[in-house]
């Protein structure tokens, strides 16, 4: 039934699913950029394995894009695809969401309550963008000078937003971590600014960054180097600052500001346009899963990626509690690992032993349309270049670094993530 992960046309992707209950060697739930990664990984180990992801959704997007969507470097189309072209050959593409896991029978509960049997589950439905945490926003996203590139549709109205102002005051907002791409809030503000430079606007619109945490970015080494923009820009700084409503139509955010006693008080500020990252938390049906941890994600040993309390379910991507930055890149390092752990599970590898995640994670800060701050860090913020320093010193600004972002990294994705080719993948696996 199966044919290679790589190549051939993915004949069973489309099928509809009508049978009441079905049981699979693999169940992945998700067909994001982990869930297509695990399961490419997976088969290029074993052709032969009996994989069903599920996931309702037409399409599937390469995020990292929209920073560039939104810089007006990339088109939309450029980070779409349907999920019928990435749905690996050989994998049974259940088109459909999980509602609710049932670890103790080895299932999952779909949405229409049937159910699907696993011997090995892999949960990865990324996280939820909770836009209605924000009072307002849903309501004005898209205009009023509202935008995010968070979200597909609103990516290019960064841009056109961007294009439009020739003055006032533009605000780029952060909300409290955990996010995924952290520095995604920052990518947005620099290639703005950068634009509002060369266009000879900078000096006549104002510049903020209210973040909702204390520091620019978690790993300190690349901070002096995005000071440096910060200062050039002249952007103010505004810590512990998180977005709770917006009024589109008076053009005004309010936040509520903590100040360093822990008191908090309100804070109205007008824009003429704000760039909105919505706050994140793990999905509800994960949260309310006997998956989760104390705080709704998936609850898994950082090294192995397995969960704590049910030995053949593992998390990756987004939705996992490991504590590396929630990135693609993160998942190119986590997809190998995971295939190679779940086949150890099934007794399908000669080495029985359980690899490890070291808790890489990549962040392309674009801190001008050409360079870009290139963090790259295990857990612990401990800095971790894949390239040697007189090729790509991540602490600055590297033109190199910015020709990777827009020429390298799709097509390592696309083509080579998506694919099971693990480019760039390979870590020391400690045992
Ligand atoms: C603006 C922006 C910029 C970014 N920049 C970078 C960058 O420069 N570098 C980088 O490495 N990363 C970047 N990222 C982060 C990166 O895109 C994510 O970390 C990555 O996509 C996570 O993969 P995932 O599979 O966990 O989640 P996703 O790719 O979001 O996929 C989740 C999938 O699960 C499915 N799903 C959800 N609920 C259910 C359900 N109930 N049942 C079944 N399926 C479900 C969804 O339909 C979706 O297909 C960026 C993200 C954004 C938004």
């Amino acid at each position: 039934m199966n044919t290679s992960a790589t190549g051939g046309e993915p004949a069973l992707a489309a099928q509809p699913f009508r049978i009441a209950d079905a049981t699979y060697e693999i169940v992945i739930v998700g067909g994001g950029t982990a869930g297509i990664a695990a399961a490419t990984s997976l088969l290029a180990r074993r052709p032969d394995l009996d994989i069903a992801i599920i996931d309702a959704a037409d399409v599937h997007y390469y995020q990292p894009g929209w920073t560039m969507v939104g810089g007006g470097i990339f088109t939309p189309e450029e980070t779409v695809r349907t999920m019928a072209a990435v749905m690996p050959a050989g994998v049974r593409w259940l088109k459909s969401h999980v509602a609710a896991f049932e670890p103790e029978r080895h299932a999952v509960v779909l949405d229409d309550c049937r159910v699907v049997h696993y011997k090995q589950l892999i949960v990865c439905p990324g996280l939820k963008l909770d836009w209605d945490m924000i009072e307002g926003l849903s309501e004005t996203l898209g205009r009023n000078g509202v935008t995010s590139n968070y979200q597909f549709q609103s990516a290019p109205r960064t841009w056109e937003n961007v294009r439009a102002l020739r003055s006032g005051r533009a605000i780029f907002t952060q909300p409290p971590m955990p996010i995924k791409c952290a520095g995604a809030p920052q990518k947005a503000m620099y290639l703005a600014a950068d634009h509002w430079k060369k266009s000879g606007a900078l000096n006549h619109i104002d510049i903020e960054f209210c973040n909702a945490g204390g520091v620019l970015f978690g790993v300190a080494a690349y901070v002096p180097a995005l000071m440096e923009y910060i200062e050039a820009y002249g952007i103010q700084l505004r810590f512990n600052h998180n977005l709770v409503a917006v009024d589109g139509g008076a053009r005004t955010a309010t936040f509520v500001r903590t100040g360093a006693d822990g008191a908090k008080d309100t804070v109205v500020k007008e824009f003429d346009m704000l760039h909105v990252v919505p706050p994140q938390t793990a999905p509800n049906f994960v949260r309310s899963s006997p998956l989760a941890d104390a705080v709704g994600w998936v609850d898994v040993d950082p090294a192995t990626l397995r969960h704590k309390s049910f030995e053949n379910i593992f998390a990756l991507g987004d939705v996992a509690n490991t504590t590396n930055a929630k990135t693609a890149a993160a998942v190119r390092k986590q997809a190998p690992v995971v295939a190679h752990n779940v086949l150890a599970g099934l007794g399908k590898s000669a080495d029985k032993r359980l690899h490890h995640y070291n808790g890489y994670g990549s962040c392309p800060l674009t801190v001008e349309r050409g360079k870009i701050v290139l963090a790259e860090f295990l857990y612990g913020g401990k800095v971790a270049p894949t390239f040697p320093s007189w090729l790509i010193d991540g602490t600055r600004p590297s033109s190199l670094a910015w020709q990777l972002k827009q020429r390298v990294l799709p097509k390592l994705y696309w083509e080579g993530m998506l694919k099971g080719h693990e480019w760039l993948a390979r870590l020391e696996q400690e045992h």
